[in-house]
């Protein structure tokens, strides 16, 4: 027979593991690969910048998912899947009404004590402007609580931009948004053509004032790191927020360490200088 601590102990692990259903109520295509979905939750999610959920499916499975909104709105979810393997494949089949399991938030998260009176400068690449929307918006709501905002932005091709019209519109609204993709493989396109790195050595930045926060493809990082670097941002003032491979996102089976971290529960979001000295991290 379980004593009183096992059985809490149980319930506490079921507690866990157990997702609240999500209804889907908004659907859209963003790229021929990226499909962005609004949830409306039962409970509210209360998340931070920068923090994951574990999105399932039953009897298909289970996977991370970055939140790309701001914090607040606490009933909905909003996120962008790009369509990969298995789940993200019958997760793209869902149509508005049905129902995805949600648990979290969880991990990590861009503190905004860490950015409040400085210049901001965000680096995005691919998906990576997923989870910095989540902090982007927070941010441009006090815009008055910071110095110069800066998003550097880019993706393969033009096919792949995310969020264009949002994009558009913050440029509207004053932000610095500098719009880059790799190549334009003849497809029309108004803005920059290079990596998120090119721009980073002529921008108008002032080294002991700017806070960074980086969201991309692995390579990405050393490179932009090495950018800011250069341009004597400190690793303390730089944040990462890194994807490792994770299934259970709370600290138990281990498929996201990194040397003696666990990157669902130590991160997704780090402090450059945090990281410097595991070998593994970038
Ligand atoms: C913290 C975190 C946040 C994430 N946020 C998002 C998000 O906002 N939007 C989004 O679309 N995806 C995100 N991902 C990635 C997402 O979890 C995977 O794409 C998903 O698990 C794939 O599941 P699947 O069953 O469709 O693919 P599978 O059938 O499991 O895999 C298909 C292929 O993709 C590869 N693969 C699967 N997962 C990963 C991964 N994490 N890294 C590298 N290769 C992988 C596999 O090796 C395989 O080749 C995030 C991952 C993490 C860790």
């Amino acid at each position: 027979m379980m004593n009183t601590s096992t059985e809490h102990y149980h319930q506490l692990a079921r507690d866990a593991f157990m997702p609240q259903p999500g209804r889907i109520v908004e659907i859209a295509d963003m790229t021929a690969k990226d499909r962005y979905f609004r949830v409306e939750l039962e409970k509210p999610l209360g998340h931070r910048p920068g923090q994951f959920v574990m999105v399932s499916v039953m009897g298909v499975g289970e996977a991370p998912i970055s939140i790309s909104n701001g914090p607040g709105d606490d009933n909905t979810l909003e996120m962008v899947i790009r369509r990969i393997g298995r789940l993200t494949q019958v997760i793209h089949d869902l149509k508005v009404g049905d129902t995805m399991g949600i648990r979290g938030p969880y991990g990590s998260w861009f503190d905004l004590e860490n950015f409040y009176g400085r210049d901001v400068l965000f680096v995005a690449g691919g998906l990576g402007l997923v989870p910095l929307r989540s902090l982007i918006v927070p941010v441009l709501a006090e815009a008055d609580r910071f110095g110069k905002i800066t998003l550097i932005s880019g993706c393969r091709n033009p096919a792949e931009e995310l969020y264009c019209d949002q994009l558009n519109e913050w440029t509207e609204a004053g932000l610095e948004v500098i719009r880059l993709v790799d190549c334009t493989e003849n497809m029309p396109w108004q803005f920059g053509v290079g990596l998120v790195t090119a721009p980073i050595p002529k921008l108008k930045l002032d080294p002991g004032k700017t806070v960074a926060a980086l969201c991309g493809p692995p390579v990405m990082y050393k490179f932009v790191i090495a950018a800011l670097g250069a341009r004597d941002v400190s690793y303390n003032n730089i944040y990462v927020d890194l994807e490792r491979r994770m299934k259970c996102g709370v600290g138990k089976c281990g498929h996201c360490q990194i040397n003696k971290i666990y990157c669902c529960q130590d991160g997704p979001v780090f402090r450059f200088s945090d990281l410097a000295l595991l070998p593994e991290a970038l």
